[in-house]
């Protein structure tokens, strides 16, 4: 059995009083209908995916959705909207999922409960009961109240056998309040089942539920986190980089680069949240173009990976462990450089040092030892 999901995007709704539609307004980084497009990309047993767009919109729709989306023009009311839709998917898909693009949250497991009650009847939607009392009001005063038993909130996807829901359609002479496709299917005479909704599967009405709908989709975020360690040795010399900084010392670190270790070990901590190796990979030290090559550019490389992997750099902390140089007096300067040559506010960069109490190589002051963190975070 095949199963088409039929995402409404077609409206040109007002409540949410922004000059752009709402679903193409931005939400978590993303316009608010990709993230419908996403949830039933991702969910298991959907075929085809249609988005029906607003005949205006069809180039910033083409924009957002994957090639194997397919793209309908909508007409001028939801239930036109839904009705070309059916049509488009009326000879392949057995079932549809018909869903508002205004709601961004679902979860895979919602479109599943819908798809599994659809074995049980021709038609099934997610709902949740009121639980609130419902009353009467007027002039700011309470003059009645409402019994809620049996009464429930109405989400979206509802799902359909295709022919069923299809001909309501073509029936429905649009006499009566169709509010949405449970409606038409009641008219038709279809039992439709209530199945479990969801309190995240809110749908997006007015400009404050940009920030609740954000909230809930910021807590589903792909977070990584990697770490990374290098040492190098002293030599002679007068002075040395340490995070993206010069300072004077009797002494210089030795390496194929500049030897800034503490970047060395900040670079191989994001490529290894990003799992892509170490900066030998990306820099082999084999390739004569990197000898004496300032560490910035490897930082920079890193951070623009994270970028066009579609991550931010949440924070990065770096910890250099030596006896001398002391660290401290140069600590927001590191800070500073780090922040400028990886496009990340300083208030998300840590540099700080310890000693080894005399311990071991660093102790005995023979180089210098640098671990480093990072979190990236995609919406
Ligand atoms: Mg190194």
């Amino acid at each position: 059995m095949i199963i088409a999901a039929i995402i409404v995007a077609a409206g040109r709704g007002s409540r949410a009083q922004r000059a752009l539609p709402k679903q193409w307004q931005l939400l978590a980084g993303r316009p608010v209908v990709a993230h419908a497009l996403a949830a039933f990309a991702a969910a298991p047993r959907i075929g085809p995916v249609i988005l029906v767009a607003h005949p205006d919109d069809m180039d910033r729709a083409r924009a957002v959705v994957a090639p194997d989306v397919r793209l309908v023009p909508g007409g001028a009311t939801r239930r036109a909207s839904v009705r070309a839709g059916l049509e488009a998917v009326r000879d392949t898909a057995g079932c549809v999922l018909i869903h508002d693009a205004a709601r961004p949250c679902l979860s895979p497991a919602l479109i599943a409960r819908v798809i599994d009650a659809l074995a049980q009847g021709p038609a099934a939607a997610p709902a949740l009961p009121v639980t609130d009392a419902l009353w009467q009001g007027e002039a700011g005063l309470v003059t009645g109240l409402h019994d809620r038993t049996g009464l429930f909130r109405a989400q979206t996807p509802q799902g359909f056998h295709t022919d069923a829901i299809l001909s309501a359609h073509r029936r429905d002479t649009g006499a009566g309040n169709a509010d949405d496709d449970v409606a038409i299917a009641r008219r038709a005479g279809l039992p439709v089942r209530i199945v479990e909704g969801e309190a995240d599967n809110l749908k997006i009405t007015y400009p404050g539920d940009f920030a609740r709908a954000e909230k809930i989709l910021r807590g589903q975020m792909d977070i990584r986190m990697g770490t990374g360690f290098d040492v190098h040795r002293f030599g002679p010399g007068d002075k040395l980089t340490l995070c993206g900084v010069s300072l004077p010392h009797d002494r210089t670190l030795q390496g194929h680069s500049d030897a800034d270790v503490g970047i060395h070990a900040l670079a191989d901590a994001i490529y290894g949240a990003l799992a892509e190796g170490d900066i030998g990979r990306h820099f082999p030290p084999s390739d004569p173009q990197w000898k004496g090559a300032e560490s910035h550019v490897f930082l920079r490389h890193a951070a623009r990976l994270v970028s066009e992997k579609g991550f931010r750099i949440s924070n990065l902390d770096v910890t250099l462990i030596c006896e001398l140089p002391r660290i401290g007096p140069h600590a927001a300067a590191m800070r500073a450089a780090l922040a400028r040559i990886t496009g990340t506010e300083i208030c998300r960069i840590s540099v700080k040092a310890t000693t080894s109490e005399r311990l071991g190589f660093t102790g005995r002051g023979e180089g210098i030892a640098a671990q480093a963190a990072a979190t990236l975070v995609k919406p």
